[in-house]
């Protein structure tokens, strides 16, 4: 991972590299994995270094800062003192998973930053990293095969969730207790001959644990 200083230009890519070229880039599909799709904020190409993504963030909360500033106050910022992507970051998954689905061995990840209207951007060079990306790959291959794709077919998931809904749904009609809330948690009967309520939640009328013999809610004992 190789990185630059921070240039108040934005014509630095040109400067520095021949014939560069830089493409707006929409949603890309992986070829070889039909079911990955990413997509960069650009793709960059240059005689030197051939074709690479671009990624670009504008941190608003850091705006006023530079990139450096904001590393050493916000210990969840992508970047550290070094001006290096974090690869605990979850931009770090986002520019490998665009260099696996765009099939580039490089990633020019750019914070932009404007203290005092000057425009700073911290242009990071990212290699792609073979063994986080198959990893990738494997997650996200085992997501689509056994929960995604069976899903789709079955159903399942939302079937359950349907028949989970309707029985909170039936649930939330009856009301227990003093509190007059539906059924939660350990509930108690009251034995009284002509108790009008019935249930209780234990919390509502002070118990621990299951009362040995008969018990009076609160109501009926007096
Ligand atoms: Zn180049
Ligand atoms: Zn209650
Ligand atoms: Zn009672």
């Amino acid at each position: 991972m190789k990185q630059q200083p921070e240039m108040p230009t934005s014509n630095i890519w040109e400067k520095k590299h021949t014939n560069f070229e830089c493409k707006l880039s929409g949603l890309k599909i992986s070829k070889k994995q039909y079911f990955l799709g990413a997509s960069a904020d650009g793709v960059i190409s240059c005689n030197c270094c051939g074709q690479g993504t671009l990624e670009i963030k504008c941190p608003h909360k850091h705006k006023d800062k530079t990139s450096i500033e904001a590393a050493k106050q916000d210990p969840t910022f992508c970047l550290d003192t070094n001006l290096h992507l974090k690869n605990n970051h979850k931009y770090y998954t986002q520019v490998q998973f665009q260099m696996l689905v765009y099939d580039t061995d490089y990633c020019d990840f750019v914070v932009m930053t404007s203290p005092n209207n000057v425009i700073l951007l911290a242009i990071v060079r990212i290699c792609r990293d073979h063994e986080f990306c198959n990893h990738l790959i494997s997650k996200c291959t085992y997501f689509v095969k056994e929960l995604l794709i069976p899903e789709l077919l079955t159903r399942k998931l939302l079937h359950d969730y349907k028949v989970a809904n309707t029985s909170v749904n039936d649930v939330t009609k009856v009301k227990y207790c003093l509190c007059e809330e539906p059924e939660y948690g350990k509930m108690i009967f009251c034995d009284g001959d002509s108790c009008d309520i019935g249930w209780f939640h234990y919390q509502c009328v002070n118990i621990v644990r299951k009362p040995r013999g008969k018990w009076l809610c609160p109501k009926c004992k007096n």
